[in-house]
């Protein structure tokens, strides 16, 4: 590998190299001598050290605070095909471990932490979802179309590139756009043997929460024979989970979006369970919860899996609020002993702080609370460890008392 190309370079203010050096991708505004404005938005550039030695190499935004994210920190290697096919090769060998035969669902770019910043593709079976976030990953868009469908033998490609975060980017928000080979409405996928199914045009983020695939399977050894409430249920995952671990095991699903609820029954008929025998409603859950509560309902175990309460630091403060209130809630209609599954996708959310909801939720109350498992992602979402940023699921498995 040798580079050819000459790339326009940026040049950092002294020992801001430093951060790079652990792992971390991104260069903030502040940390350059100088805005370069020779490079265009999303263009490449090369990184280089207040004394002139190249660091990194990467892309350009003049107009986010993240002014570059990196791609490499190999001199010799050129951002082309070869680039995208090392790093999506590599991405796909991590996900080998999934047996196809139970799992054929997985997240196969994880941005930064798969070293292809801005980049999210989602895997339901043979079809392909990609979420591009940034102008300079937009800029290699042609390439990585082109790549990821010759690596991954994928009979379609979707872009869903209808994320407001886009906006500040500098990118237009756009309608689901097919960009090679087909791809149907509806996909019928496997996680962990059990049938879902998913619809990559409409669905929430690219479908599916494929984050949450090893906290339903951790679900079912707390479930059997219980009344369990499934709080923020979309299409059912841990619902269906639950459902499937005894014949008197009761799921009760709650969900804001009636499409989503919807496709929860078919999935429960697709999987030999009888919708009619559980409970399905299309409810606000915080106002589900305090009927529930009222009206003396009473759970063995409840998930609460909300949306991100809290998308910037500004916003923290008042999702921790929301986040005490749903957990005070769900504590509410839990049995003495009872099973909470409490998580939080918030990024700007820590683990920290989820724990101290849960101790002060429980102590609001009276009740006592311990800790029995804590989980992130799984495999196909990896985290660059020296950027905290690319982890953002906690989810906590506890059992609170009487
Ligand atoms: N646990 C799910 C994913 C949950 S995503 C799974 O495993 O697939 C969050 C869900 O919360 C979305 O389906 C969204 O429709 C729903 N939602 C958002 N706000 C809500 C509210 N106030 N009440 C009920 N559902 C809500």
């Amino acid at each position: 590998m040798s580079s050819s190309v000459r790339y326009p370079s940026a040049s950092l203010k002294p020992h801001k190299e430093e951060s790079l050096a652990s792992g971390h991708l991104w260069i903030f505004s502040g940390a350059l001598q100088q805005q370069p404005h020779w490079i265009d938005t999303g263009g490449l550039v090369d990184v280089k050290s207040s004394t002139g030695q190249f660091v990194a190499r990467g892309y350009y935004n003049p107009h986010t605070d993240i002014a570059i994210r990196i791609l490499t920190r190999n001199v010799e290697e050129d951002i082309d095909n070869a680039f995208l096919q090392r790093r999506i090769s590599s991405a796909m060998a991590l996900r080998l471990a999934f047996d196809v035969a139970q799992t054929n669902a997985y997240r196969l770019i994880h941005a930064e932490g798969d070293g292809l910043p801005g980049l999210i593709v989602d895997r339901y079976a043979d079809v392909l979802v990609a979420q591009i976030h940034t102008a300079g990953m937009e800029r290699l868009r042609p390439l990585l179309v082109e790549v990821l469908m010759q690596e991954t033998r994928a009979c379609g490609l979707l872009l869903r590139n209808d994320s407001q975060a886009r906006r500040r980017e500098g990118l237009q928000v756009e309608e689901p756009l097919v960009v090679a080979g087909d791809v149907p409405t509806q996909v019928s996928i496997r996680e962990n043997g059990i049938q879902f199914l998913v619809d990559p045009w409409q669905g929430q983020k690219t479908g599916f929460f494929l984050d949450q695939r090893d906290k339903r399977a951790a679900l079912r050894k707390y479930v059997s024979g219980k009344r369990v409430l499934n709080c923020f249920s979309y299409t059912g995952g841990f619902s269906v989970y639950a459902a499937l671990v005894s014949q008197d095991t009761h799921v009760t699903s709650v969900d804001v979006s009636a499409s989503a609820i919807e496709t929860a029954q078919r999935i429960f008929t697709l999987n030999g369970l009888d919708p009619k025998l559980h409970s399905f409603l299309t409810a606000d859950v915080f106002e589900y919860l305090e009927a529930a509560h009222q009206s003396g309902a009473l759970f063995n175990v409840v998930i609460l899996d909300p949306p991100a309460f809290a998308k910037t630091q500004s916003a923290r403060t008042q999702a921790l609020k929301a986040y005490r209130r749903l957990n005070s809630l769900a504590m509410q209609v839990l049995q003495p002993g009872g099973i909470l599954l409490s998580c939080s996708c918030s990024g700007v959310v820590g683990l920290d702080d989820v724990l101290g909801v849960l101790a002060q939720s429980a102590q609001r109350l009276s009740r006592s609370i311990q800790l029995l498992e804590l989980y992130t992602h799984a495999l196909d979402h990896p985290i660059n460890i020296a950027m905290p940023e690319t982890g953002y699921l906690k989810a906590v498995f506890c059992r609170v008392g009487g």
